[in-house]
This record gives C-alpha cells, sequence and structure tokens, in this order.
C-alpha cells in the first residue's frame, strides 16, 4: 500500500480473487486494469460464495470504490447479469464505477470469436468465446468508430456505432466465414436493454484514480488471468489478447509507473495450466489428478480441467521479475497436504544447458526437462493455521523455499478458500 498491483504469476487461476478481497479491507479503491468476462474470481465471504467474472472483487466491501478501468472490456449482457445477481445478494454496488473509456464486447464479437476459434482446426487457441480477442483487435485496429461504454449512454449514438460495425462485419462473417449477417436493430436492441442496470455507473474513471491518490487512498490495481498468459510475455500464442502483467495496470488505468508502491505476485503451492501449450512440470497422472480433485481445479467460467502439476519455479523467479514483486503470496498451500514428498522444478534443462530463466523464445517450452528437488510433505490439515509458526515445519520449509525461489519475501499464505484461512506474514 497505497498504490499495490496484485497479479497472477502463473497461467491464472492463481486465487487472486481471495487475495485482492483481503487486501480490499483495508483498501479504498479496487482498480481492474485489463480483462474482460473471461476472468473467473472465486471469493468465499462467511462460507458464501460469489463468482465474478467483470466486477473487481472490492465489491464486496461497501467501503470500496471498484472500478473497471480504461484497459478493460465490458460485455453489458454479463455486466447486467453480474450486478444483478450481486444486488439480489445484497451487496450494494454503490461504489462501482466502470470507464467510459472502455470497449464494449458486442454481438458480433462473440459470434466472430467462435468463428475463428472453429476455423482454426487443430491450432485451436482454446479462448473462452467470449469476444474478448475480437474486441481487442478492433481496439488495436482502431477500427473507425468502435462501441466504447460512452456510447451506450445514447441510443441513436449507439445505433450509429452499430451500423458502421456491421457494415463491415457483416462482410466478414458472411463472406469468410458463410455465417449469417447480424440485423442493426437486433444488435442495437440486445445491447441496450441492459443498459440501464449500469448505465450510472459509467464514468471517468481516471480521474476517479487520481482524485484518491491526490488524497492518500489505498488503491488495488487488479488484474485478470496471469503472467504467462500475457500477449508479449506469455507461451504464445496460447494467451490472453490483454496484457495481465503488473506494468499493464498503468496502461489499464492511467497513473504512471511511478505511482506503483507495492507489486503482490499470487501463486499457486503448484501450477495449474488450461488449454494447450507447453507445461514443464505437468503431472498427468494420480498426482495431477489428486492436485485436480482437492483444488477443485476446474474453471470458474468454462467449467474445462485444468492440467496440474508440481511447482516450477523457475516459471515462478522470472514471473517475479517480469512484475517487479515486492512480495509473494502462496495460494492453496492446503491442497498439498496429503503428499509424503513434494517436489519443485528449480532449473531446466535444454540441448545440454541449464536455464534457471524462462527462455526468451517460449517455443523452447516444449523441450525442457525440469531439474527436480523433493522437500518432505506435511501430512497434516493446516486449513486452522493462522501464523506462519503454527504451520508444520515441514510445510514452513516449502513456502521459505517458495520466497527463495522467487526472489521475494512471503506475505501471505492461503491455507482455505475463505476469508479468515490466510496467514499474515
Ligand atoms: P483467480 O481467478 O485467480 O481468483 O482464481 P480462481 O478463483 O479461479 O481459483 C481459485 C480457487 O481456489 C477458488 O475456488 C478459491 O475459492 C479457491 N481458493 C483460493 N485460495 C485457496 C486456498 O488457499 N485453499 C483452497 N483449498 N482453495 C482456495
Amino acid at each position: 500500500m497505497p498504490c499495490t498491483v496484485v497479479v497472477g504469476a502463473q497461467w491464472g487461476d492463481e486465487g487472486k480473487g481471495k487475495i485482492t478481497d483481503l487486501l480490499a479491507e483495508q483498501a479504498d479503491v479496487v482498480v481492474r486494469y485489463q480483462g474482460g468476462s473471461n476472468a473467473g474470481h472465486t471469493v468465499v465471504v462467511g462460507g458464501e460464495t460469489f463468482k465474478l467474472h467483470l466486477i473487481p472483487s472490492g465489491i464486496l466491501h461497501d467501503h470500496v470504490l471498484s472500478l473497471m478501468g480504461d484497459g478493460t472490456v465490458i460485455d453489458p449482457q454479463c455486466l447486467a447479469e453480474e450486478y444483478t445477481g450481486l444486488r439480489e445478494r445484497g451487496v450494494s454496488c454503490q461504489g462501482l464505477r466502470i470507464s467510459g473509456n472502455a470497449h464494449v464486447i458486442m454481438p458480433y464479437h462473440i459470434v466472430l470469436d467462435r468463428l475463428q476459434e472453429e476455423s482454426r482446426g487443430k491450432s485451436v487457441i482454446g479462448t473462452t468465446l467470449r469476444g474478448i480477442g475480437p474486441t481487442y483487435t478492433d481496439k488495436a485496429a482502431r477500427m473507425p468508430q468502435p462501441v466504447r461504454m460512452w456510447d451506450l449512454l445514447d441510443k441513436d449514438v449507439l445505433r450509429e456505432r452499430v451500423t458502421g460495425q456491421l457494415a463491415e462485419k457483416n462482410k466478414i462473417i458472411a463472406a469468410l466465414y458463410g455465417a449469417d449477417p447480424l440485423d442493426v436493430d437486433a444488435v442495437v436492441d440486445e445491447v441496450w436493454q441492459y443498459v440501464p442496470v449500469f448505465g450510472g455507473h459509467i464514468g471517468d474513471t481516471r480521474a476517479v484514480v487520481f482524485d484518491q491518490m491526490a488524497r492518500g487512498a489505498n488503491i488495488i490495481f487488479e488484474g485478470a488471468q496471469g503472467t504467462y498468459l500475457d500477449l508479449d510475455y506469455g507461451t504464445y500464442p496460447f494467451v490472453t489478447s490483454s496484457h495481465p502483467v503488473a506494468g499493464a495496470a498503468c496502461l489499464g488505468t492511467g497513473v504512471g509507473p511511478t505511482a506503483i508502491d507495492d507489486v503482490i505476485i499470487v501463486n499457486k503451492a503448484y501450477m495449474t495450466r488450461v488449454g494447450a501449450g507447453a507445461f514443464p512440470t505437468e503431472q498427468d497422472n494420480d498426482t495431477g489428478q489428486l492436485i485436480r480433485e482437492r483444488g477443485k481445479e476446474y474453471g470458474t467460467t468454462t467449467g474445462r480441467p485444468r492440467r496440474c502439476g508440481w511447482l516450477d519455479g523457475v516459471a515462478l523467479r522470472t514471473s517475479a521479475k517480469i512484475n517487479g514483486a515486492t512480495g509473494l503470496a502462496v495460494t492453496l498451500l492446503d491442497v498439498l497436504n496429503p503428499f509424503e514428498q513434494v517436489a519443485v522444478c528449480t532449473e531446466y534443462r535444454v540441448n545440454g544447458e541449464t536455464l534457471t530463466m524462462m527462455p526468451g523464445n517460449l517455443d523452447l517450452l516444449a523441450d525442457v526437462e525440469p531439474v527436480w528437488e523433493e522437500l518432505p510433505g506435511w501430512q497434516t490439515e493446516i486449513s486452522g493455521c493462522r501464523s506462519l509458526s503454527e504451520l508444520p515445519a515441514k510445510a514452513q520449509a516449502y513456502v521459505a523455499r517458495m520466497s527463495e525461489l522467487a526472489g521475494v519475501p512471503l506475505k501471505m499464505v492461503s491455507v482455505g478458500p475463505g476469508r479468515e484461512e490466510t496467514i499474515m506474514v
């Protein structure tokens, strides 16, 4: 604090939602800086589970301003449903502010996402089919008159934008993919029905952040997905279409890099990955299956089983560097409770060389051999531990080793999904 970035150090699903929610107790503002409804943060409060795809995790604290920054992309239907669902469960949502500059995921983006994935055949990326890639593509392509959140405030402007967009999109949909074109009125009406739900929350989020910074507020910058899903620093092309890394917190919210005080990287006690691509420490066996079952490693958004494996110290070390980490939060440590031995990859071997950092050319990942270190498992329940010293010595040694591999101090250890099942170091 005061300006802290919370970023996933792996391929996403690290439990960032829980960590952000916890830090939000002390925060004044939580701002999402990238991604769309492909995120899936699960926060458990008082035994109640909240699944958030789009709205920042700070929303569960009434005193917190929850901002969706300029760098996010927003699906109006998803936003309206999430907002309504939260309201029905007694969450006020009063602190929600949505950047007018955020690009809108339109029905044609969702159609194109599906058509593009279908046309990729064996080279399928495994997107969540929520239109996020096509929306960021349009943003980067500087399409004339794309739809941004500001444009939802006036139906005539929205219609003008949709008319312009469909003039091009329908040609692609019909000529390239042989699919049915979309109707302007149908698209406008579909989107317009959701605007009354959240329209009052659209505004200038950058101004809010600047104002709060001037007041010395505690601000959390919340990323979605994780470092290795970053468009530049991830395992391209099996990545997301935005930048989850900490540097993007500035781009997606409008603050300068010198404003950031702390960067907390969130890493599970093991690794997971969704979809295709190399995964050096994968355990496609009983070990992986036990981790999957204990960690409930199935996608929040898609329900897809996640691939599971032992901790990758090379990935962790590199992630700490890429994000400029100042602290490490270890999550899901309790998942490893039953193991007699736990393995950690400390280095890679490839073509006769030893690598301590991820290769610049991540294509090499497919060929690396992990160098393993075995640590004794603790084989006892740890979810009741509330301080490091209460953890079994072997579990303490494990998280200490993680911090050593990352090269950053340990700040938090999560020993269960609940807010209270956390050790603050
Ligand atoms: P996020 O997108 O990074 O927030 O991660 P997800 O929400 O997809 O995945 C984290 C999952 O692990 C959620 O179901 C959390 O409730 C759960 N979780 C978080 N921390 C812990 C923990 O320490 N132990 C256990 N068992 N579950 C946890």
